[in-house]
């Protein structure tokens, strides 16, 4: 019987793959290839711990597909999250020829990720040329927002001629979790959700509809992240290029990597480290916790203008998940919105749960493999 779908997701030093039945959520096998390019290179799967100092991305997919093996003859999809699809792609897609040119296209907007998501899809259809392939893209969900909330106020002309604008990323998960808080709350319309893991972006979400978010042309744009700065001053990136003799790329590698909770704290960009710091006393810890809730909070008020009245706020990803101390802070900050810190701190780790009174404030487990499955089976049941 074929009713499951490869999930494959090539990240920018990481390859994550799963066999999965999108109706019964079955796994039959799930793995991981981490630190690709490096001697730590290590292919994870099942039982299976493999080291491949320095393969390239093309030998490890081969080996990805050896792995599953098994499973080939159950496989009704391949489903591939791809990070961009700039305004190319509203919705998932099957993959031919001129999606691939367009993903190409767009691999300008997103260097480290559209070239390695185009080798995926291209190295799985070699092996895998029977089964339909599926694009699932990080952007797509954010397409319903209206222009002037992607909209930069630069000249117009640089949206025309170069399509800089917001694009959004984490459709997926947004995407998800709006979903799963529909079935759970149906009254509730005008929906927040909020992505806290190691990159963090919330949604304004009205009638299950994007129309705004807190990434951008990049994910750099937003929250304070793990590694990333978020929103800051646009001419810290010339002055602080003078002030260090670098060019303007390092400064990018400044604030995609050594900024946000990393780079307040100077410990770590982890969130329970710094949890653990803060309980000690750590002041830069503490001031990383601080600035994390309190840009967080001011971002989700701010979103009563798109959206009016707030139903619900959806707490997601590793810290939303796993963090009741974060949510807590971050609630506090909220004015008028009143919750229950006991039931906040039982909400089991993995597990959904409300602890709003006023208003939702819900966690739910992101699963984004599992709704690139099911658009994948959607679209590749029919080829
Ligand atoms: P990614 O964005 O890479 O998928 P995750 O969604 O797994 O990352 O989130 C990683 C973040 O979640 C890290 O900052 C990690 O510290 C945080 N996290 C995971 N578990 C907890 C926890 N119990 N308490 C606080 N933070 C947590």
């Amino acid at each position: 019987m074929k009713t499951n779908v490869l999930v494959i997701n090539c990240g920018s030093s990481s390859i994550k793959f799963q066999v999965v039945d999108p109706q019964s959520h079955n796994i039959s096998v799930k793995g991981v290839a981490e630190n690709i390019g490096s001697d730590r290179c290590c292919l994870a799967y099942g039982d299976n711990k493999e080291l491949h100092p320095k393969a390239s991305y093309q030998f490890l997919l081969e080996k990805i597909i050896d792995a599953i093996a098994p499973w080939i003859n159950t496989l009704i999809a391949v489903g591939h999250r791809v990070v961009h699809g700039g305004e190319f792609f509203t919705c998932s897609v099957i993959i031919d020829d001129l999606v691939e040119e367009k993903i190409q296209n767009c691999s300008d907007l997103a260097p480290l990720h559209n070239p390695v998501n185009l080798l995926g899809i291209q190295v799985c259809k070699k092996h895998l040329p029977e089964i339909a392939h599926i694009a699932v893209f990080d952007t797509a969900f954010h397409t319903t927002m209206p222009k002037h909330a992607y909209i930069y106020p630069i000249d117009h002309d640089y949206y025309t001629n170069y399509k800089i604008r917001k694009y959004g990323f984490h459709g997926t998960s947004h995407r998800f979790v709006a979903q799963r808080a529909k079935q759970l709350y149906p009254n509730a319309k005008n929906l927040i959700t909020a992505h806290l893991g190691n990159g963090c972006s919330i949604s304004a979400i009205k009638n299950g509809s994007s129309i705004d978010t807190s990434m951008g042309l990049t994910p750099l744009e937003g929250l304070v992240m793990g590694t990333r700065s978020g929103d800051i001053d646009p001419s810290i990136v010339s002055y602080l290029s003078k002030k260090l003799s670098v060019p303007i790329d390092t400064i990018d590698e400044i604030l995609n990597k050594k900024s946000g909770l990393l780079g307040l704290s100077k410990v770590s960009g982890d969130m329970r480290v710094l949890e653990e710091k803060a309980l000690q006393k750590d002041l830069l810890a503490t001031l990383a916790i601080d600035t994390f809730c309190y840009r967080l909070a001011k971002y989700i008020y701010s979103y009563h203008i798109p959206l009016g009245k707030i139903d619900g706020i959806v707490f997601t990803g590793g810290i939303g998940e796993n963090s009741p101390y974060i949510r807590e802070k971050v609630c506090d900050l909220l004015p008028h919105y009143d919750f229950d810190k006991a039931v906040n701190n039982s909400i089991p780790r993995g597990k959904e749960g409300n602890f709003g009174k006023n208003i939702i404030l819900s966690v739910i487990p992101t699963n984004e493999e599992l709704l690139i499955a099911q658009d994948a089976k959607a679209l590749g049941a029919n080829v």
